[in-house]
């Protein structure tokens, strides 16, 4: 209970302050009156004796003075009394035992003035002396001149007086203890009242703290009791009212809310104010990231946006994804953030075999694919759709590094739960438009895809302004094939045309079905010499394919026009027309011929 000894003390100083202000003033007070009384006495004694010794000296019985001066004398708080006569009268009525005392004594016959001198000693003797001066005076009753040889206001004595203070001094100390003991009995009985008045909020105040207390700690469950009484046992309901309300919600939106993410263990999960408001933020970033990618265009950004949250959220730098396609049994890398290390296209991916996380730590060497580094890997797969196995593999340097990885994985979850309708989507939005740039009975690109591929690869993209080698080809007497052996046969041959294109073309070089038996070969960064080689190569190797036609196998030939496209203007199909016109010259010519287009032909 310290608040309630600093409130005490601090009133206790107070009045201590203000008892000794008491004390310091009623001291101060009394000393003036003390003087002031003993002066007024001091002067009345004085002017008495003064009085009676000119009695005396009208009643022509100045011999009989000292008795007179000794019974003055002899009254109480009168230390001493003496009369002094100047030389003036010494020298008229003879010198008498009344002589000058001291300085002061001198001083008044000389000047004719009163002095009066105060001698304190707080612990000592205390006096009032005070001389005055006795002076010739001619009036109606009294009249000096009659007997002394002097003029009106000569100094003809003095009348010395020395008073003791110590009674005043006495009645003083008494008051200032009176004053003393009734003071410090009201203090007394103040602090008590201040006790007991201040008693009942400090100890509502201390239940409070300490129930807040607890709350910052994430204990709720803290009540304030013990306090029955008066305005504090109100105070008491409406916090304790406020608590039980406050764990109550909690408890309620921490339930309700946990249902939209992956449970795990949380580092403050003894704090459901900081467990709700975790949630809560944990919520409200997944929301914005799934209102995001709804609005992305590809399944590319979708993934580019995940890479992104992976990196700068969870503080990952070493990561890559893969999709699975359960019902083909393949698996593609659809981004790689640093480095892939384990080849999933070839081998597979054992995470997405296996259907659980495929985690370095647990198992030495657990990923037979795993190229063998001193890394640490953890792969998970999630399930996207039927169809499609979505794996993410975080590869880290430290076994610190892994364990915090292991720790994010359910809030990685959450994102993945919230991106799973995008990534399907976004999926089946993939694969329409693959469907209509790819031909379905070769699978090679079609048309519409040239068209965008020219725009984003040849004029603006990877190979822009380096020139490239385009040929027309078509195969000689196709219809014949269709005549004599049926479409189905035809359909052969063409496939046999575009396998013999992919072989014999780069993998960054793009082959066209154009339209029945006809296609478009562009070579990148090309040249004459390789435009016609390669041309060659094709026409040559298509003649040795034996095309399979049930009881019998046949061969046949392609014809091929080729121009040279420089890429510096954007007259891509200029010089597809003028492959054309060349194609048209090598069937003019004989077919199963490559012709270079040159100026003037048509
Ligand atoms: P040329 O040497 O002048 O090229 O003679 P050609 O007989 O090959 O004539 P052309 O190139 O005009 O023949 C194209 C034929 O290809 C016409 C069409 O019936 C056939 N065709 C087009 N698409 C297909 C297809 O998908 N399958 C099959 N089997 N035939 C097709
Ligand atoms: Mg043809
Ligand atoms: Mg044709």
């Amino acid at each position: 209970m310290n608040t309630k000894k600093n409130v005490i003390a601090t009133i206790a100083i107070i009045m201590i302050v203000m008892f000794l202000a008491l004390i310091v003033t009623v001291t101060l007070n009394l000393r003036e009156f003390g003087i002031d009384s003993a002066k007024t006495k001091a002067h009345l004694v004085s002017q008495s004796v003064k009085n009676g010794l000119t009695a005396h000296m009208v009643n022509g019985i100045m011999e009989n003075r000292d008795f007179y001066i000794n019974e003055t004398k002899n009254l109480s708080h009168i230390d001493n009394l003496w009369i002094i006569r100047s030389e003036e009268v010494s020298k008229q009525f003879g010198k008498t035992n009344e002589l000058i005392v001291d300085d002061i004594d001198a001083k008044v016959l000389k000047t004719g003035e009163t002095i009066a001198i105060m001698d304190e000693n707080f612990f000592g003797h205390s006096t009032y002396r005070i001389t005055i001066p006795y002076k010739a005076e001619q009036t109606q009753s009294i009249n000096c001149l009659s007997c002394h040889d002097t003029k009106v206001g000569n100094t003809l004595g003095a009348i010395s007086m020395v008073m003791t203070m110590d009674d005043l001094k006495e009645s003083g100390l008494e008051i200032i203890s009176y004053v003393s003991v009734i003071s410090l009995a009201l203090m007394l009985i103040i602090l008590f009242f201040v006790r007991n008045l201040i008693t009942p909020y400090l100890k509502i105040f201390k239940s409070i703290k300490d129930v807040m207390q607890a709350a910052d700690s994430g204990d709720y469950t803290a009540r304030i009791e013990g306090v029955n009484n008066g305005e504090a046992k109100e105070v008491a309901h409406w916090v304790n009212e406020h608590m039980f309300k406050l764990q109550d919600n909690l408890t309620i939106i921490e339930k309700k809310i946990k249902i939209f993410l992956t449970a795990h263990k949380s580092d403050r999960e003894d704090d459901p104010m900081m467990e709700v408001q975790n949630t809560v933020t944990r919520l409200a970033d997944i929301y914005k990231f799934r209102k995001t990618i709804e609005h992305d265009e590809h399944i590319e950004d979708v993934y580019r946006r995940f890479a992104f949250v992976l990196e700068s959220k969870f503080g990952l730098n070493d990561f890559n994804f893969l999709e699975a396609d359960t019902t083909n049994k393949s698996t593609e890398i659809v981004y790689v953030h640093k480095e892939i290390l384990c080849n999933p296209i070839d081998n597979g991916c054992r995470a997405d075999r296996t259907n659980t996380v495929v985690d370095s730590c647990q198992f030495k060497d657990v990923c037979e694919n795993h190229k063998n580094d001193d890394s640490f890997y953890i792969c998970v797969p999630y399930s996207i759709s039927n169809d499609l196995d979505f794996i993410i593999s975080i590869v880290t340097k430290t076994k610190d590094e892994h364990r915090k990885v292991r720790d994010m994985l359910p809030f990685i979850n959450d994102y993945i739960d919230a991106a799973k309708p995008e990534i399907v989507s976004k999926k089946l939005m993939q694969i329409l438009e693959r469907n209509a740039q790819t031909d379905p009975l070769t699978s090679l690109y079609n048309r519409k895809f040239l068209e965008k591929y020219i725009d984003s690869q040849l004029y603006n993209g990877k190979f822009k302004n380096m020139a490239c080698g385009l040929m027309m080809v078509d195969i000689d007497f196709f219809k014949l094939i269709n005549d004599n052996y049926g479409h189905d046969i035809g359909d052969i041959a063409i496939k046999t045309i575009s396998n013999t294109l992919i072989d014999v073309v780069a993998d960054s070089d793009v082959v066209i079905r154009f339209g029945g038996e006809e296609f478009i070969v562009v070579l990148t960064d090309c040249t004459e010499e390789k435009l016609h080689s390669k041309a060659e190569e094709i026409r040559i190797a298509f003649s040795q394919q034996k095309i399979d036609a049930g009881t019998e196998s046949f061969s046949k030939t392609v014809s091929i026009g080729t121009s040279l496209f420089p890429n510096n203007n954007k007259s891509f199909w200029k010089y597809v027309k003028q492959s054309d016109i060349a194609l048209y010259q090598a069937k003019h010519n004989g077919r199963n011929k490559v012709i270079r287009y040159a100026e003037g032909m048509e």
